[in-house]
């Protein structure tokens, strides 16, 4: 099956043997009852399992091209449980400009418990190397980065990961596996945070892993059940439907992401414009080779370049809404410095390029003409 039969109909032969429902039923329950002890139809308690939460499971392993998905309460629960494979003294090496939630998980919590951080630019793969030793046990990259939108080239990074036989694992969370396909260039592990993209439509939060491996997705499958962070039957349901138009919805990303960027990159009040589909964008090349479009994320810094100037923007948009997250079909603006990376130290923020007077936009799925023209009366 391709792309957009598999979001429609990926794992979900079956859904419903009682009555032959098309959309699996909620199964809002927490226990199953057995018939003799040990005696159940494949589902004992829900946080171990639970038939709607399973549905979605197969859906996301379909869409991701791999075979075991694991859906966790949010994005940041998801990489929780991937962190919980490792132990002290080992060593993850990790991209530098991510998630500010991410770098608050990894330095935040788990350097704690003794695991050590690298956090390197991955513009140029073969750095990477360098940070390699006996202790490291993963790579973990984010791209498109959050908000700088740099590109990592997976395939690079993956040769390293193979040489040295330690895990790869991508958030593709901005991509989604609409537009990246990252087992399929070499990772281990891919994680979402749906409450993005796959919901898409800002009304749920969670996360996801997917693997290929059988023995990894078992040690995952371990943690997720005994550490707990599951997500729910209703959820889960929602999200199931938020992928069937996943395709649908990523093309008309990419088109007004890419009338907005062009807009912006030619207005006076604007500094720099960072979006991959700028054939000067520094690394458009591999975006070009390992994504199917170039998505509906931008940032951009402005001419005055304040903390005053970025502020006013945001507050005098008024199609775009000025609220944390992105990925849902309506558009939103933020200030990362004050809001998403507002957990990064300024110190950090700085050495990444994430300034003061940068705003990011996730440009949504109205009418193209509506978000220029919020664009144009905000930024005059
Ligand atoms: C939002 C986000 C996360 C965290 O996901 P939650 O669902 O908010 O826990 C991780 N990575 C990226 C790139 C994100 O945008």
């Amino acid at each position: 099956m391709k792309f957009n039969t598999k979001a429609i109909h990926g794992g979900q032969e079956n859904v419903d043997p009682a009555y032959g429902s098309v959309m699996p039923p909620i199964y809002q329950t927490t226990t199953f009852s057995q018939t003799t002890p040990g005696g159940h139809k494949g589902f004992e308690y829900s946080r171990s399992g639970n038939p709607t939460r399973a549905a979605l499971e197969r859906a996301l392993a379909s869409i991701e091209n791999g075979k075991f998905g694991l859906a966790f309460a949010s994005g940041l629960a998801a990489i929780d449980a991937v962190l919980k494979l490792f132990k002290p003294g080992d060593e993850i090496i990790s991209t530098n400009d991510l998630y500010g939630g991410s770098y608050r998980l990894f330095t935040g919590i788990y350097e704690k418990f003794g695991i050590k951080f690298h956090f390197v630019g991955m513009n140029d793969a073969a750095k990477i190397e360098d940070y390699v030793n006996e202790n490291t046990r993963m790579i973990w990259v984010e791209t498109p980065t959050n908000p700088m939108m740099n590109i990592i080239d997976i395939e690079a990074v993956s040769r390293i990961t193979k040489k040295h036989e330690i895990l790869l694992a991508v958030d593709n969370t901005f991509a989604t596996s609409y537009l990246q396909q990252p087992l399929e260039m070499g990772a281990d592990i891919v994680m979402h945070s749906a409450t993005k993209y796959l919901g898409g439509h800002s009304d749920v939060v969670m996360g996801s892993l997917v693997v290929k491996e059988k023995a990894l997705a078992e040690k995952l499958y371990f943690i997720q059940n005994a550490s707990g962070g599951v997500t729910g039957p209703q959820d889960s349901f929602l999200v199931l439907r938020g992928i069937k138009t996943l395709h649908l919805r990523m093309q008309r990303h990419c088109e007004n992401g890419e009338a907005v960027a062009r807009f912006l990159k030619g207005h006076p009040k604007v500094k720099n414009v960072y979006w991959p589909g700028f054939e000067d964008h520094p690394n458009h090349h591999i975006a070009k080779k390992q994504m199917k479009g170039f998505g509906g994320m931008i940032s951009f810094t402005t001419a005055e370049d304040t903390l005053e100037s970025a502020v006013k923007i945001v507050e005098n948009l008024k199609v775009f809404t000025l609220a944390e997250s992105l990925g849902g079909v309506e558009s939103l603006a933020g200030h990362p410095a004050s809001m998403t990376h507002a957990s990064i130290p300024k110190s950090e923020r700085a050495k990444t390029g994430i300034l003061d007077s940068m705003i990011r936009l996730s440009v949504g799925i109205e009418d193209e003409e509506d978000l220029v023209n919020d664009l144009k009366q905000a930024l005059g």
